[in-house]
């Protein structure tokens, strides 16, 4: 496990930029599973469904970790994601701003934002358009309960190696013209087991790994936005 982290971590190590961040994906793990990789050293963990993830957050409570919420969000929720999660990466229309900065609790540390862009996945209903993102951003860092963070993205599944590299490109050049409005900005999600390579390399500060780490997931949870 200690292994699997590790060069995970190490994998590409860029001149001048710190290495990324790792994401521990713990989607479909259980509360053990979670706690042996916390022994391993890793801090931030990442869970699509707020229900699967409120009770693994209860209970490793006094480890102190760090939870991601890297699923699509439906509204309702927002006041379960709000009260549970340190971040947000899935924050894709102006209603969830609203509602997530209304139900942060104010002796709470502000909500960690990401805007999650659709890329280049026609087929998939989640994440903004591009052209969205400056007004988004605008919203969110008008907040004082969330912090812009960055952008995410969950580019089309594509055989193609090529295709997978323009995502990740395009996106690198969307965050670098969020960041000429939004200095402070500092987290590119991008890359998950099979592409975090080629994602680093085009400038993801953060990858969110899932079974590079923990093994295999039944089938029925292989898609990201199921
Ligand atoms: C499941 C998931 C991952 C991790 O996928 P792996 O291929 O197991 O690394 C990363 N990001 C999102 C949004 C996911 O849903």
């Amino acid at each position: 496990m200690q292994t699997a982290l590790s060069s995970i971590a190490n994998a590409v190590r860029r001149p001048n930029r710190p290495p990324p961040r790792l994401l521990a994906v713990s989607k479909t793990r259980d509360a053990e599973a979670v706690a042996a990789m916390a022994a391993a050293g890793q801090r931030a963990f990442g869970e699509n469904y707020v229900q699967e993830a409120l009770p693994k957050i209860e209970a490793l409570r006094p480890l102190g970790l760090e939870w991601h919420l890297i699923g699509h969000l439906q509204s309702n929720k927002a006041k379960d994601a709000a009260l549970a999660f340190d971040w947000v990466q899935t924050v894709d229309r102006a209603k969830l701003v609203d509602a997530l900065a209304r139900h942060r609790p104010d002796d709470a540390p502000p909500l960690n934002v990401l805007i999650q862009v659709n890329i280049d996945d026609e087929a998939s209903k989640h994440g903004c358009r591009p052209e969205d993102v400056p007004a988004l951003a605008d919203a969110i860092a008008a907040q004082p309960s969330l912090r812009l963070r960055g952008l995410m993205a969950i580019p089309a599944p594509a055989p193609d190696p090529a295709r997978r590299r323009a995502a990740f490109r395009a996106m690198s050049a969307l965050f670098d013209a969020t960041a000429a409005r939004h200095p402070h900005i500092d987290t590119l999600s991008m890359g998950m087991s099979d592409d975090y390579v080629a994602a680093i390399e085009e400038g993801a500060t953060m990858v969110r790994i899932g079974s590079a780490l923990f093994g295999p997931r039944p089938p029925k949870h292989k898609d990201p936005e199921a």
